[in-house]
């Protein structure tokens, strides 16, 4: 994924003001500028005010306003998109923990077909020169649990997810709680199942990063139809 760091100017509507050099009326423009990640608007920064005078051309940027700061149009875009990032991480998080003791209960109530991601090296019956192996649930006979590891073996988890089609190792049959302590102890890593319902945490998570995204482009839409009227000005501010 491109991350983009960028900044978004905002003008502001033309206020009137005299000019420095020759003193006829003219107008100036504050520009609100805020900082934003991936489009998503996340820091405000300082105005800056561009005047121009109608007679004598003379232009003039500066960082002070000599009348005041206007309101910022932009906070509430900037409160929105933190409102969404903190909600997308707080669902990762929680979904992180839920995830974790979800599988420890799915172990133990094993069904045919489950595959586990497994660390070889901490079972007594299998050997594997890499972390982690995975097996697969072939038979459900009351408390007892047999399982097949796949000859694969990798350091990298989703490798042997990928490629672990095949399973030709026998594995002692296990008992549910004798499973449940193989999890706790770190012998069985994850498990998945053909009929596992996509994470609602992560699906939130996901749902509130696109819509910090898609809020931060009408932001961007929003601050370029400031310089509507006045294309030129914003290749000159930005
Ligand atoms: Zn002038």
């Amino acid at each position: 994924m491109i991350l983009i760091w960028g900044t978004y100017a905002y003008r502001h509507p033309v206020a009137p003001t005299c000019c420095v050099a020759c003193g006829a009326a003219a107008s100036t423009c504050p520009i609100e500028r805020v900082s934003h990640f991936m489009f998503v608007p996340l820091f405000p920064r300082r105005f800056d005010w561009v005047s121009k005078c109608p007679r004598c051309k003379h232009s003039e940027r500066g960082a002070r306003a000599r009348e005041g700061e206007p309101v910022r149009a932009m906070s509430g875009r900037i409160i929105a998109s933190w409102v969404l990032v903190v909600g997308a991480i707080i669902s990762l998080v929680v979904g992180t923990h839920v995830a974790a003791r979800g599988s420890a209960a799915h172990v133990s109530a094993a069904e045919v077909g489950d595959e586990w991601t497994i660390r070889p090296s901490r079972w007594p019956e299998l050997y594997g020169e890499l972390e982690f192996g995975r097996a697969r649930v072939e038979e459900v006979d009351g408390d007892k649990i047999r399982a097949a590891a796949c000859e694969e073996t990798s350091d990298m988890e989703d490798a042997v997810e990928r490629r672990c089609h095949s399973y030709s190792l026998p594995i002692e049959p296990r008992t549910r709680d004798e499973l449940a302590h193989l999890y706790e102890e770190g012998a069985i890593v994850s498990v998945s199942s053909a009929d596992d319902p996509m994470d609602p945490f992560e699906v939130l998570s996901g749902g509130l990063v696109i819509a910090a995204i898609v809020a931060g482009l009408f932001t961007r839409r929003s601050a370029r139809r400031s310089f509507r009227d006045e294309p030129l000005a914003q290749a000159r501010v930005v």
